[in-house]
């Protein structure tokens, strides 16, 4: 396997005496794509979030692309520009159009023309299948829509890795699967590092590399997709597992 693109190396963290994520050690290969599963509030979201300084750990190491994150912020505007996240819910700028969401990062932080990053926004519009909305207001467009138009975003931002939390448990059923399937064809044609918090196992299956579980802001397992699912080790995992098949 190819160097880490990233690696966390026993990262401890508290909010207040709250002790939420304790001894991560993690290390992610350049272009491999891993799903972290475990019950809410066992410390998935600020895991991931501290990939991109989103949350700071207090003890331990992380580098991402050979960087480590500290307070320099020269350092975290640069590692920001080199992950992608999606979100649960959406995150995007009401009071935009579909294209101006996905312009604005590019034209103000990568200082591209107009031109250019508008015709980079069509070309990822028609990557996760809505060109036709480019046009509207988020409000106008359905949430897995929406999710797309988030995804889409991210990517216009060329981002080495791409942090996905829980990106269609907000959705309506009918609308999960077109959100999945962009991801799919995410992972399958741009061999793109993905970190995803999902409990979608039909995506682990077909995309994972390996499946994190995490409980009480410990990783307990982890383990490929099919060996994970079908014969997970740890107590906690069955009982996980039990409750969301
Ligand atoms: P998960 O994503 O696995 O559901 P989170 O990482 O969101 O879990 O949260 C882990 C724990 O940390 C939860 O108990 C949550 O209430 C707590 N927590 C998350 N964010 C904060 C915060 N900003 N301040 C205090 N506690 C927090
Ligand atoms: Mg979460």
């Amino acid at each position: 396997m190819s160097e880490a693109i990233i690696r966390l190396e026993d990262v401890n963290k508290w909010f207040g005496q709250f002790h939420v994520l304790r001894n991560i050690n993690l290390s992610v290969a350049q272009g491999e794509r891993i799903v972290i599963c475990g019950p809410s509030g066992s410390g998935k979201s600020t895991m991931i979030r501290c990939i991109n300084r989103l949350e700071e750990h207090q003890q331990g190491h992380i580098f991402v692309d050979g960087v480590e994150l500290t307070n320099d912020l020269k350092q975290i505007e640069a590692i920001r520009r080199d992950v992608g996240m999606v979100f649960q819910h959406f995150n995007l700028f009401p009071h935009l159009t579909v294209l101006e969401n996905l312009t604005l990062g590019p034209i103000w932080v990568l200082k591209q023309s107009r031109a250019d990053a508008e015709a980079t926004a069509m070309k990822y519009l028609e990557r996760v299948r809505i060109p036709d909305q480019a046009a509207k207001y988020p409000g106008q467009l359905s949430g897995g829509q929406q999710q797309r138009v988030a995804i889409a975003r991210s990517l216009c931002m060329s981002p080495k890795i791409m942090l996905f939390d829980e990106p269609t448990s907000a959705l309506d059923p009918e609308m999960v699967k077109e959100v999945l399937d962009v991801m799919v064809g995410l992972a399958e044609e741009s061999g793109m590092t993905m970190l995803c918090v999902t409990h979608e196992m039909g995506f682990a299956r077909k995309v994972a590399d390996r499946v994190i579980f995490m409980d009480q802001g410990e990783i307990i397992e982890e383990n490929t997709p099919d060996a994970f699912f079908d014969s997970p080790k740890n107590e906690r995992t069955q009982l996980f597992l039990s409750q969301i098949l």
